[in-house]
């Protein structure tokens, strides 16, 4: 067997210790003589799974009593919608423009409401992050939408926008649990597990109770209403409860290994590392304003197309995978989240060095 580093967006790198532990008890969970995947969701041994996992994230970034956490299906994206489904009560809502996730948002959310878009990074093709100081909000807006850590482009809030007594609604699917979170400050935190935090089917939410009371403009679908899946504790209907369970081994490796605290220790570390070297670089330019650059995906070029297209087989000789940049963007990036271990950050930065010697 041998694992290589794989700089994926996502679906990306899971905790080693996590998968031996799931390889471990594939075939028999403690005892119940089958595996996670065969389980009932009714099942007393699952309730305990799910239950043990939500307990642990509470746990993980202290959230307070007021907020109910959620495990959906539908990624991200169905989010994009049931936001504005859900809670778009007076009928608009304030939007941070902050790249291809929050273009994505806009998008649906038009399509129940108005959408003003209060702040936008576009004209400098999100090379950086709106100044959140100066943001005028509509005092009417049901919520303000922001998305945390900008995937494709490689950006990061380093500050929250102070947004009164408006819900802050945030998109968080490339940076949950890579840093601590102070959840108060949200009116509604979401996060698809595939980048950070698990396997690909589960979305996790932390909402408001406030909010989550909010009565929607028309009657939604049963699976769309947020309430009802508040209600039944994430089983109103079949839950993706291996990936659930997943999530719960990456929740417990967080909590062994100093929190998330020591995470974002960790990943300002690695992150440091690439981020010198590229601004040493003579071939290399980082994408993203020194401000306002993310920890988990680091963006950056070469001069050209094709040197960027040789970088790319040149690094199948280390066993260096997804480094391509987002197709929308081209270019390079290496997404470095909590599992990339710092030896695969050291390395790659070693091969970029040996590419730009070689390219003097
Ligand atoms: C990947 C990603 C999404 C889309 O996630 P899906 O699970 O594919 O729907 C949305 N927002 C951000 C910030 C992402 O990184």
């Amino acid at each position: 067997m041998s694992r290589i580093y794989n700089f994926s967006a996502g679906p990306a790198m899971l905790p080693e210790e996590v998968l031996k532990t799931a390889a471990a008890e594939m075939l028999d969970y403690h005892g119940s003589g089958m595996s996670v995947m065969e389980m009932s969701h009714r099942s007393k041994v699952y309730q305990g799974i799910i239950d043990e996992a939500e307990a642990d994230l509470r746990k993980l970034i202290g959230i307070p009593e007021n907020y109910k956490v959620l495990f959906l299906q539908g990624g991200a994206t169905l989010q994009f919608a049931l936001i504005p489904m859900n809670f778009m009560v007076n009928g608009k809502a304030d939007y941070i423009n902050t790249g291809v996730w929050t273009k994505k948002a806009i998008k649906d959310a038009k399509l129940f409401g108005e959408v003003n878009v209060i702040a936008s990074g576009e004209a400098n093709n999100f090379k950086s992050i709106p100044d959140v100081k100066s943001l005028k909000f509509d005092k009417d807006a049901d919520y303000v939408y922001m998305c945390d850590n900008n995937t494709i482009f490689g950006s990061k809030f380093k500050e929250y926008p102070d947004t009164g007594d408006i819900p802050l609604v945030c998109d968080m699917s490339s940076c949950f649990l890579s840093e601590p979170i102070d959840v108060k400050k949200f009116g509604l935190i979401y996060a698809g597990a595939q980048k950070n935090v698990g396997p690909a089917g589960v979305t996790i939410l932390i909402i408001r109770d406030d909010l989550l009371a909010r009565t929607p403009r028309n009657p939604l679908p049963a699976y769309l209403d947020y309430r009802l899946h508040a209600e039944n504790g994430s089983m109103y209907n079949t839950p993706p409860t291996y990936g659930i369970y997943i999530c719960g081994l990456v929740f417990k490796w967080l909590l062994a290994n100093g929190g998330l605290e020591a995470r974002k220790k960790a990943n300002e570390e690695k992150a440091a590392i690439l981020y010198d070297y590229l601004d040493h670089s003579k071939l290399f330019t980082p994408y993203v304003d020194k401000k306002d650059r993310s920890l988990m995906n680091v963006t950056f070029r070469t001069p050209s197309d094709e040197l960027d297209a040789e970088f790319l087989e040149g690094a199948k000789k280390y066993k260096f995978t997804n480094l391509k940049g987002h197709r929308l963007t081209g270019g390079l990036r290496a997404s470095i989240y909590n599992a990339m271990p710092i030896d695969g950050v050291k390395a790659l930065v070693a091969y970029m060095k040996e590419f730009e010697e070689a390219h003097k």
